[in-house]
């Protein structure tokens, strides 16, 4: 997608490359930083779920549809509800080895709709603020606001998909 000699390198979900690069970059970036801070770590399952449905090239088309209901759940519920629901489902899968994704907490949420992925995100991984190469300096709290505006931003533009 991006354009060499100079110009603005573009990432497949449309945005404009940051300082660290493309939103792989972000995404490895955030994966080493949290594996590092358990705190930053809670907010890993939205992280996950954004990135990949903003790059679903890069996602198991399978989870897609489970991922972007998790990250409805997250929009209503909050973050305690989504991990007591990974929880759960953690549990379940040790219990019975050939379980299935359990998606009974996530069926009253909308499918993912056919026709994407979108070209645009409002907010997206690579316009995170790093400082000092990290990306939690100005505490987690903040961290934490800036990944659920990235997760509404995956949710509207899905939303608006026309198959
Ligand atoms: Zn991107």
């Amino acid at each position: 997608m991006g354009e060499l000699g100079g110009a603005v390198l573009q990432c497949d979900c449309g945005a404009t490359a940051g300082p660290l690069g493309l939103c792989v970059d972000y995404y490895h970036g955030i994966l080493a930083e949290e594996q590092a801070d358990p705190q930053m770590y809670s907010w890993h399952a939205p992280v996950v779920c954004a990135y990949l449905l903003q790059h679903p090239s890069r996602a198991h088309e399978k989870y897609l549809d489970g991922q972007f209901r998790q990250l409805q759940l997250f929009m209503d519920k909050g973050l305690d509800a989504l991990l007591r629901v990974a929880a759960h489902q953690v549990a379940r899968n040790k219990h019975r080895a050939r379980s299935s994704y359990d998606m009974a907490p996530l069926a009253e949420y909308a499918p993912l709709p056919p026709g994407g992925p979108p070209g645009h995100f409002r907010a997206t991984l690579c316009g995170l603020p790093v400082r000092d190469g990290s990306f939690v300096s100005d505490g987690h709290p903040a961290y934490g606001r800036r990944i659920e505006i990235i997760a509404q931003a995956t949710v509207e533009s899905w939303r608006f998909v026309q198959s």
